[in-house]
């Protein structure tokens, strides 16, 4: 039995195909490298360049590699660009999802993994957020996403699939071996921009807003580990494989940091100053954004292994050393 990993060569694709491979498992990825990097995907998986919604191609692999599983990464994650474009995010998470599942599907895949997010959201005002919140997307790319998990739910119930959505929170850390980390240019999240302000790649950093009514003024966010959250699908894999039925849940730790509060663990772990600058509010910023994670640990048995906010930020800190490294010597 093979896994195939979609956007195996992005961030949080790379960590789950090292994550698989860990346990043994054989995985293709299909990746159109458009954000991704060949070099991320580790050497044991075959990397297949091609677009999810290539049903020839993808139907062909499945049957090739006796493909039971699939654990959906690929799409577009920048919520501004969707809201420029929103035409473009839905053609390429809604439409592309859709082919995919149709896909699975006609092939007989009865495991799907869905790649989800906290902004299906939108601010739900209570925290800790549970699944059962309001879901109120304010992005196009929430939307996507939720639509994605609306298309997901009402393919199970039809066909002979099982599926399990994970609602991510704020991803963040590297692998804790160095094999991958995350690599994409021009990356908007606090902890990337904070460890690239560490090592001088930017002259300063903004905090965005600091009168939020919050403890010190600044945001809070669920980081979670992105080793961690590698594990939740596996577990959330094991458990299709064992005839769980389809689940919805959250990924994150079930607390939260301010931005100070990061910015301050960054500059503990790179043991040294950077300027950091207060400025205006980010649009569409909610004050705290918290996961109750109690389905992940009852229903996936997840035991976070990472979840402390030094491990992540020097996690980060380091492979963005490396990827410095590996630039310079790239020119
Ligand atoms: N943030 C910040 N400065 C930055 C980037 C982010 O102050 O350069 C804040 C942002 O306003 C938010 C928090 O950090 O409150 C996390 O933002 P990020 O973009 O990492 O994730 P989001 O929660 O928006 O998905």
């Amino acid at each position: 039995m093979t896994v195939l990993v979609t956007g195996g060569a992005g961030y949080i694709g790379s960590h789950m195909v090292w994550e698989l491979l860990d346990s043994g498992e054989k995985v293709v990825v299909v990746d159109n490298l458009s954000k991704g990097f060949d070099w991320a995907v580790a050497p044991e998986a075959l990397l297949v360049q091609g677009d999810v919604a290539d049903s020839a191609l993808v139907g062909g692999l499945i049957r090739e590699h006796a493909v039971d599983s699939i654990i959906h990464f690929a799409g577009s994650i920048v919520v501004p660009e969707s809201v420029a474009d929103p035409l473009a995010y839905y053609q390429n998470n809604t439409c592309k999802t859709r082919t995919l599942i149709e896909t699975a599907v006609q092939a007989g895949v009865g495991n799907f993994i869905f790649s989800s997010t906290a902004a299906v959201y939108g601010d739900a005002g209570i925290e800790p957020v549970r699944e059962e919140a309001r879901l109120n997307p304010e992005s196009p790319y929430g939307r996507s996403k939720l639509m994605s998990e609306w298309m997901l739910r009402d393919a199970a119930a039809a066909h002979d699939l099982r599926f399990t959505a994970l609602r991510y929170f704020n991803v963040a850390g590297a692998d804790p071996q160095g094999r991958t980390g995350q690599s994409t240019p021009g990356a908007t999240h606090l902890i990337k921009i904070a460890c690239e302000t560490a090592l001088g790649k930017r002259p300063f950093m903004q905090v965005y807003g600091t009168d939020y009514p919050t403890a010190d003024g600044t945001c809070v966010r669920d980081y979670i580990h992105v080793s961690d959250l590698a594990r939740a699908h596996r577990l959330a894999l094991q458990r299709l494989r064992a005839g769980g039925d389809s689940i919805i849940a959250n990924c994150g730790y079930g607390h939260g940091y301010s931005v100070l509060e990061v910015i301050q663990a960054v500059r503990r772990a790179f043991g040294g100053d950077f300027e950091v600058r207060n400025g205006d509010r980010r649009p569409g910023d909610a004050a705290s954004v918290v996961a109750n994670a109690d389905l992940a640990r009852s229903e996936l048995g997840w035991a976070p292994q990472h979840d402390d906010l030094g491990q992540i930020v020097s996690d980060a800190l380091s492979w963005e050393r490396r990827l410095q490294t590996m630039n310079s010597v790239r020119g």
